[in-house]
């Protein structure tokens, strides 16, 4: 074993030296914490984050939320929690190709989500009208609050006191649809990614759970190019040859272009890729091909009748609950009734509301709301 007394930084900073892009996020350059904490002897500052964000009960409660589909359609889905993973590994593998900081990269991927409330985007939408008054409620801002003030894991401080760089790329993707701002490298490799992994996975749950027919998703130019070449296998080689695909050739196009005009532009820091807006694009061609297959996934599988329904009925119980509990503040669990003061009503029963899981948020709806 090497006990060399090495400091942690400056061992870290050397690895970082040897294998990174110069445009990567180095840990050196990192901005630090808001409260102050001494050097790990061996992890960086993001591999910490990640670690941080791993270990926070958030994490662990993507596992019974719904990512489309809810826990009557079986077991065979994704969850919000597996596609978290799946996001990971797409962003990891397109950030080692690219030379960017992969323990970055993981610390935000597993991160991305994890303010989402119970019943996805249709929880989301509830707790946004029922926050109305209140500012509103977003899964990417409720992502901060959680890693900044709901997890209490430390003695020292409120939160998990993530590096400035992991906040301001959350930050970035609370605010993106009003913002012009271009984020590190490391951030879109993870908005790609997520949207690469939503992609593949939904087709392959809607297929399998009878939603769509291999043959309707042919309609889709980029499937029906895939089929076209696989037309030989099984339906459950398929099916499975659909999803690896997709990924490969949407990660190998978004490769392709991206390493060509970072070689031209050769940013030096990833302080100047931002600067100069450099971002991370897939080519036109592939640009309008998942443009189709994301339309064709809205109308055939997320507006699906059977879908519509689930989402109605919990969007009907969070508002009942929501109306319950502002009401009766007794019903909060202590850790939301020492909220009370400080952010108000309103917003401390939907924090609450926001960390249930599918099951939980039923079984409160039976014992409180019914
Ligand atoms: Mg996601």
């Amino acid at each position: 074993m090497n006990h060399d007394k090495q400091k942690p930084v400056a061992t870290i900073a050397q690895r970082e030296g040897l294998i990174l892009a110069p445009y990567a996020m180095h840990s050196l350059d990192s901005a630090g914490r808001k409260h102050r904490e001494a050097e790990h002897p061996y992890r960086g500052p993001f591999q910490r984050d990640r670690d941080r964000i791993l270990h926070c009960a958030a994490f662990r409660r993507l596992a019974g939320k719904m990512q489309v589909f809810t826990g009557d359609r079986g077991d065979y889905h994704r969850t919000r929690l597996t596609h978290t993973m799946e996001v990971a590994s797409i962003a990891r593998t397109m950030g080692r190709a690219l030379r960017l900081n992969e323990d970055l990269i993981e610390a935000l991927a597993l991160l991305h989500d994890i303010g989402h409330p119970p019943f996805g985007h249709a929880g989301e939408d509830a707790l946004d009208e029922c926050l109305s008054n209140a500012g509103g409620f977003s899964h990417n801002r409720h992502a901060l609050v959680i890693v900044e003030a709901l997890e209490i894991r430390y003695a020292e401080f409120p939160g998990l006191n993530l590096t400035h760089e992991v906040l301001a790329c959350q930050s970035w993707r609370a605010e993106k649809k009003d913002s012009k701002k271009v984020p590190m490298l490391e951030a879109q490799v993870v908005d790609a990614a997520d949207s690469i992994a939503y992609m593949a996975h939904d087709t392959d749950d809607a297929l399998k759970l009878g939603l769509i027919t291999i043959d309707e998703l042919a309609e889709a130019p980029l499937i029906g190019d895939i089929l076209a070449q696989a037309k030989e296998m099984s339906p459950p080689l398929l099916r499975m040859s659909v999803v690896h695909t997709l990924i490969d050739q949407q990660v190998g196009d978004l490769l392709h272009t991206t390493a060509t005009r970072l070689d031209a532009k050769a940013p030096t820091s990833s302080e100047e890729a931002c600067r100069w807006g450099f971002l991370l694009l897939p080519s036109d061609e592939m640009t309008a091909r998942t443009t189709e297959l994301r339309a064709f996934l809205y109308q055939r599988v997320y507006r699906h009748p059977d879908l519509v329904k689930v989402r109605s009925i919990a969007v009907k119980q969070l508002h009942k609950m929501f109306e319950e509990l502002i009401h009766h503040g007794e019903h909060l669990p202590e850790a939301s009734r020492a909220r009370l003061e400080i952010v108000g009503v309103e917003r401390a029963v939907g924090d609450y509301l926001a960390g249930m899981t599918d099951r939980f948020c039923h079984e409160q709806y039976e014992r409180l709301a019914k």
